[in-house]
């Protein structure tokens, strides 16, 4: 029997082609924030996360169906015991173009250099306040003068187009716009306002009325700084603008306010091998147990990366009006 040829392209029942796979390593985490987390959290026990070897090898089939762009994040994904040595793997894997990562920060000033070696391309890091008192309650256990020294420290050894991913929340960070602007060109980096996304129970704050959307924060801006709309897309959701003046560019990544999911061309693979379609649903597909009942069998699981594909909702309906229906945190999933 004659099987037909491998496609070397994911394309959904929508025409999106998917090529940025996200890879949450470890739902496990230094910092608590108050949007991603809840203050006393469970994690996952060893046996029901995928090993690094299974990441690297659902790295290497979504390589092989066309996936040219891997993020690895978490969790806080430089937590994880041997993190270094699966980036340097990944970053090695034929046919892929990035590597890049996610991180809070907390690691950073002592493996900046080893990140540049593995062959990472590009870190986001996350930057809600300048504030240490506020990054405290925002983090719940982070330090900011740490997180600064990270920072400082991926410049000095040359990455480029470092960038800030920012949550604002109504009342907690929101007054802080200009700030985290100022902050990003000073610096010579890029800096994303991201508003918040109801996964997960959350105690602190009800989200409805943190909301703080992009136009607000747009509107805040235009006081200190000219932005400028830049044609540029990265293929994600966020829109581009540039700072006059200056280097930074400035995103908005606005799930509630501009619905983006026409463009989308990622999937999210969790630290428990749950393949996500969507981060706003629930459509997915168990690629560990595929992987676990089918040692050796590269066929086999791409096959099922492929099949995946036909389940891709179409956009995400998300509510901060209503209970989470979506209880998974961020950090199952990565941001
Ligand atoms: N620990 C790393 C970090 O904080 O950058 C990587 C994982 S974290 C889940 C990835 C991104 O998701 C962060 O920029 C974080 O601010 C964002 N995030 C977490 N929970 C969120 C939520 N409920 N809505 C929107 N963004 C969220
Ligand atoms: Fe940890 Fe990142 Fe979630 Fe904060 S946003 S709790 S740093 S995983």
């Amino acid at each position: 029997m004659t099987h037909p040829p491998t496609p070397t392209q994911l394309i959904d029942r929508f025409g999106r082609t998917v090529d940025y796979l996200r890879i949450s390593i470890t739902d496990r985490c230094d910092f608590r924030c108050v949007y991603c987390m809840a203050e006393d959290m469970t994690f996952l026990p060893r046996a029901q996360i995928l090993t690094l070897e299974e990441i690297y090898t659902l790295a290497q089939a979504f390589a092989e169906l066309g996936v040219k762009k891997i993020r690895v994040t978490g969790g806080e994904p430089l937590v994880r015991k041997g993190a270094l040595e699966l980036l340097q793997n990944i970053g090695s894997i034929e046919n892929l173009d990035e590597l890049v990562i996610t991180t809070n920060g907390s690691q950073l000033e002592t493996m900046a250099a080893d990140l540049k070696e593995a062959g990472v391309k590009r870190i986001n890091i996350s930057l809600d306040t300048l504030d240490a008192d506020k990054f405290k309650s925002i983090t719940r256990t982070g330090d900011l003068h740490q997180v600064l020294k990270g920072i400082q420290a991926v410049k000095s050894v040359g990455f480029e187009r470092i960038k800030i991913n920012s949550v604002i929340l109504k009342d907690r960070n929101h007054l802080e716009v200009c700030d985290l602007v100022q902050f990003a060109v000073d610096n010579g980096i890029d800096i994303s306002f991201i508003e918040e996304m109801p996964l997960g129970i959350v105690s602190q704050h009800d989200r409805s009325e943190a909301y703080y959307s992009s136009a607000l924060i747009k509107a805040d801006l235009a006081r200190d700084f000219s932005l400028v709309a830049t044609a540029e897309k990265t293929g994600g959701p966020s829109n581009y603008f540039s700072v006059v003046g200056s280097q930074t560019r400035v995103g908005f990544i606005s799930p509630h306010s501009e619905n983006f999911c026409s463009t989308c061309n990622r999937v999210r693979l969790t630290v428990e091998g749950q393949l996500l379609l969507c981060l706003g649903n629930e459509h997915s597909v168990d690629l560990k147990k595929v992987l676990r009942a089918n040692p050796g069998n590269r066929d086999v699981l791409k096959q099922a990366i492929i099949d995946a594909m036909q389940i891709k909702p179409e956009k995400h309906e998300f509510n901060i009006h209503e209970q989470p229906v979506i209880l998974r945190h961020m950090n199952m999933t990565g941001g």
